[in-house]
């Protein structure tokens, strides 16, 4: 479980062509270290859970001021050196990564560093303004993991100039860079936003759910060949998020169609005469119905009977092991 700890737009000094950070975190203004503290504190009261992890997200958070970076780690640090949290992870650019910044990390236990990469593609980077290159992606990965740090990478779909086959370049390039962790962002676009008026003036085209649904079960399928974990499909929804979106494939469960999709894509080429007959255990019964039951109507549009029994053990298909839908 993560602790999220909003550190909307901190240190930024871009204007990448698709942000809007006050909608996508719901707040214009970083936590002080008190109310930062005080969150960390009702996680771990009112949950109870294991394995939580305090995460530092909604912006670039080696790119604040470097003392007030130490207060926010230091109080994390003392969770995490009391054993009452397993590690501290946090976003950031690529750009704002260097030997002194991952020096003050490493000497709070920062354990996860995520980059939003966004792209590995030069021109979609130079479309959006992001300020880096994929070059910059490379030389950070290369120093965050020469420093023992967990890395994670983060790509949107659908940005101006991309294409299903430069994001799934993007993903094998991840892999390649040594990875462990992703978030898929199909992006939205946000009123207000430099993207919002080249949509608005007719220069660029959203995708559409399905466009967006297809290919992220790609991506999600490849990442899990890949051993990569996929820690996240799309924005958490919000009522400042669906008041903010203008375009795009924006559904409040984004996440779960794409899921949906993979197993659906699993499944099908094994129907057999018409049928498709599941043994799975209980927590994958729904995930395999898809979402709001997707899969059970596909599959009946093509003349499939999908039946799911639950059980406990792999899941089966037509009687056979080996398909991954869990
Ligand atoms: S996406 Fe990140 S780097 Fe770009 S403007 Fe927003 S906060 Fe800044």
């Amino acid at each position: 479980m993560n602790i999220p700890i909003f550190v909307p737009h901190a240190g930024c000094g871009h204007n990448c062509a698709f942000c809007d950070q006050r909608s996508i975190t719901g707040a214009a203004a970083p936590p002080t270290i008190e109310e930062a503290r005080a969150t960390v504190e009702k996680y771990l009261s009112g949950k109870g859970e294991k394995n939580a992890e305090i995460a530092f997200f909604g912006g670039s958070f080696t790119g604040i001021d470097m003392e007030l970076q130490r207060r926010y780690l230091a109080m994390a640090g003392e969770y995490l050196s009391r054993g009452l949290v397993d590690g501290i992870r946090l976003s950031t650019r690529p750009d704002y990564i260097d030997e002194e910044r991952l020096g003050l990390l490493a000497e709070y236990g920062v354990t996860n560093i995520e980059l939003g990469a966004q792209s590995m593609d030069d021109d979609v980077l130079s479309a959006v303004k992001r300020g880096h290159t994929a070059g910059d992606v490379r030389r950070a990965s290369q120093l965050i993991l020469s420093r023992g740090f967990t890395l994670g990478l983060q790509m949107m779909t659908g940005l101006p100039l991309d294409t299903p086959e430069k994001a799934l370049a993007t993903a094998h390039e991840f892999a390649a860079l040594g990875a462990a962790e992703t978030r898929i962002y199909p992006t939205l676009v946000m009123d207000g936003t430099e993207l919002a008026h080249l949509w608005r003036e007719g220069s660029y085209r959203p995708q559409s759910v399905e466009e967006a649904v297809a290919l992220g079960a790609e991506l999600y399928a490849f990442f899990r060949r890949s051993g990569i974990k996929v820690l996240r499909i799309g924005l958490s929804d919000s009522e400042a998020l669906k008041a903010s979106c203008v375009a795009g494939p924006y559904h409040p469960s984004i996440g779960e169609l794409i899921k949906s999709r993979y197993i659906r894509n699993q499944l099908e080429p094994l129907a057999e005469g018409g049928h498709l007959k599941i043994s799975a255990p209980k927590r994958a019964v729904s995930r395999i119905l898809g979402n709001r039951r997707c899969n059970a109507e596909y599959f009946k549009s093509r003349g499939i009977i999908l039946t799911v029994t639950p059980y406990e053990g792999p899941v089966l298909v037509n009687g056979r092991e080996g398909t991954d839908c869990d």
